[in-house]
């Protein structure tokens, strides 16, 4: 195939936009926050079970305070009635028998006391639990939601740039014959398409070309179209090339 030189140079902005294209189009399918944003909502899931046992363990220890609480309550109330009907009674072995109970109403109401204050403690330790629960579970939560406003300007942007590189680069494929864009377009699904050539080394794989397909190259006329042997894409000569 033959090409002016002019033409094969226009390959090399078209490779350049194309893989320009690519990058967007990457970031614009998987921004770079995509990894952390999915191991955070992992990460959220497994702090959001713990929460919710431990807002469980929590409730149950205030239930059973709560019940302790009402127990008390009652003792002293029965106490009261007791110390009422003492000072009203006025037959000796009824007074005994008030007494005797109301000593152990007091003996009762002392252990509940006891359990009281113990159930106190653990309905604090249980409440300080839930609260760094939470605070763990509020900080990723601040983290993802950051991410994910970011993720979403980032793709908006790459979304933005990636149409404005597909207009140019139809202006430029605009300015080329259409064999050789197509051969560039056959090429490009497995090498960069186009490639400079570069003190006898391909730009597009970075391979050095033995010398006898430099030869071959140098003899090549102006206007033909070679290509790498190793990856195939059209290499396009300048004065660079070092021939
Ligand atoms: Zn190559």
């Amino acid at each position: 195939m033959n090409a002016s030189p002019e033409h094969q140079r226009t390959l090399l902005d078209i490779a350049d936009l194309d893989r320009r294209i690519d990058r967007t189009e990457r970031a614009r399918t998987k921004p770079t926050q995509a990894a952390r944003i999915s191991e955070l909502v992992a990460i959220r899931q497994e702090q959001l079970r713990e929460l919710t046992a431990l807002t469980g363990t929590r409730d149950d220890v205030r239930t059973e305070l709560a019940r302790i609480e009402s127990d008390v309550a009652l003792v002293e109330k029965r106490r009261e009635r007791d110390a009422d009907r003492l000072a009203a009674a006025t037959n000796p072995k009824e007074a005994q028998a008030l007494e005797h109970e109301i000593a152990s109403l007091a003996r009762r109401q002392s252990d509940l006391e006891d359990a009281q204050l113990d159930v106190m403690g653990r309905v604090e330790d249980a409440d300080a639990a839930v609260a760094a629960q939470q605070a763990l579970l509020d900080t990723t939560t601040t983290e993802g939601t950051a991410l994910t406003t970011q993720a979403k300007a980032d793709v908006a942007a790459a979304t933005e740039l990636g149409a404005q590189l597909v207009r140019d680069r139809e202006a430029v494929a605009a300015t080329v014959p259409a064999p050789l864009l197509g051969e560039y377009t056959r090429r490009a699904v497995n090498s960069s398409g186009a490639a400079l050539l570069t003190r006898g080394t391909c730009e597009g794989c970075r391979i050095v070309l033995p010398s006898t397909d430099l030869n071959e190259i140098r003899r090549a006329a102006e206007d033909a179209v070679v290509s790498c042997p190793e990856c195939g894409c059209i290499l396009v000569r300048t004065e660079e090339s070092g021939l």
